[in-house]
């Protein structure tokens, strides 16, 4: 067997770990005499799996009581459409847009009502996050929305909006767990579980209580209501059974290791690894402003489209997978979630090294 370093923007790599535990406990979970993916969601067995799954995410997020932890399926996609359709009393909603996924999200709420642009990035391709200070909402906005992680371009907020009491509604995907996240901040959080904690299929939502008291906009689908999931245990249907169980087993691994603040710091010392010799370096430029660099994804390029190619060609015989950048603005990324090892960020940057020496005459 022999794994290599994975730099997939997501799904993305798993600790080894867990990979390990989920392995021995495949045929057989705890005596069970089954697989966690055979057993049915309604044993004990499995509300006992849900329920400290729940638990140990809400220890590692310090959530507070007032908050509902949700475990649906979907995707982040189906949050673009779930939060207009729970959230819009007014149809009318503040989007902020940094992004594929930004935009993504404020073209499906034009389905549902009228979302403004009341700051965006586009102007610069995305390369940094715009100045939150003197944001202009919209009186009537039912809330306000952002994509804290931008997956694609590689940049992340440092601080939050005050939207003034507006419901404030964060995309969380690409930096879920990466970091300690003061939840108290949003009215809603969401994230697709295959960028940082686990397989695709989990969508976890975190949403303040209040809100469900809001009615949904007519036409709704009952599988597509928040307050249907939040009083039902995440299980008005099937849930993504198999799916929570690696989830928690992540949350318990990343509890064992020293928690978020512990995460955090590891991701700090990875990704410095890579800013500071792509900020050395004499054809590697990184492609986002400094300010607004993630610690998930490491966007970078040469500057020339045909140097790139044969970075990428060389980093693949060498053992690296999926860096190049998302086939809509091309060069290098490197995702560095929290399961990538630092031996892994070393080695690539070694890489890297090697290219520069080879190509800067
Ligand atoms: C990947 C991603 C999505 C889309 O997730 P799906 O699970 O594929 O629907 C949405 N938002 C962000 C920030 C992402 O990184």
């Amino acid at each position: 067997m022999k794994r290599i370093f994975n730099f997939s923007a997501g799904p993305a790599m798993l600790p080894e770990s867990v990979l390990h535990q989920a392995a021995d406990e495949m045929l057989d979970y705890k005596g069970s005499g089954m697989s966690v993916m055979e057993m049915s969601h309604r044993s004990k067995t499995y509300q006992g799996i849900i329920d400290e799954a729940e638990a140990d995410l809400r220890k590692l997020l310090n959530i507070p009581a007032n908050y509902k932890v949700l475990f649906l399926q979907g995707g982040g996609t189906t949050q673009f459409a779930m939060v207009p359709m729970n959230l819009m009393k007014n149809r009318v909603a503040d989007y902020i847009i940094t992004g594929h996924w930004a935009k993504k999200a404020y073209d499906e709420a034009k389905i549902f009502g009228k979302p403004n642009i009341i700051a965006s990035s586009e102007d610069k391709l995305f390369s940094y996050i715009p100045d939150l200070k003197n944001l202009k909402y919209t009186p009537e906005a039912d809330y306000v929305y952002m994509c804290e992680n931008n997956t694609i371009f590689g940049t992340k907020y440092k601080s939050y909006p005050d939207t003034k009491g507006k419901i404030l509604v964060n995309d969380a995907s690409s930096c879920f767990l990466s970091e300690p996240l003061d939840v108290t901040k949003f009215g809603l959080i969401f994230a697709g579980a295959q960028k940082n904690v686990g397989p695709a299929g989990v969508t976890i939502v975190i949403i303040r209580e209040d809100l469900l008291a809001i009615p949904p906009l007519p036409g709704t689908p009952t599988l597509l209501q928040y307050k249907i999931h939040a009083d039902n245990g995440s299980m008005y249907n099937t849930p993504p059974a198999y799916g929570i169980y690696i989830c928690g087993l992540v949350f318990k691994y990343l509890l064992g290791i020293g928690g978020l603040e512990a995460v955090k710091a590891n991701n700090e010392k990875k990704a410095a690894i890579l800013y500071n010799y792509i900020d050395s370096s004499k054809i590697f430029k990184g492609t986002v402003e400094k300010a607004s660099r993630s610690l998930m994804n490491v966007c970078f390029r040469t500057g020339e489209p045909a140097l790139d190619e044969a970075f990428l060609e060389g980093a693949k015989k060498a053992g690296f997978s999926n860096l190049p950048g998302h086939r809509s603005v091309g060069g290098m990324r490197a995702s560095i979630y929290n399961a990538m090892p630092l031996a892994g960020v070393q080695a690539l940057v070694d890489y890297m090294q090697k290219f520069e020496a080879e190509h800067v005459k």
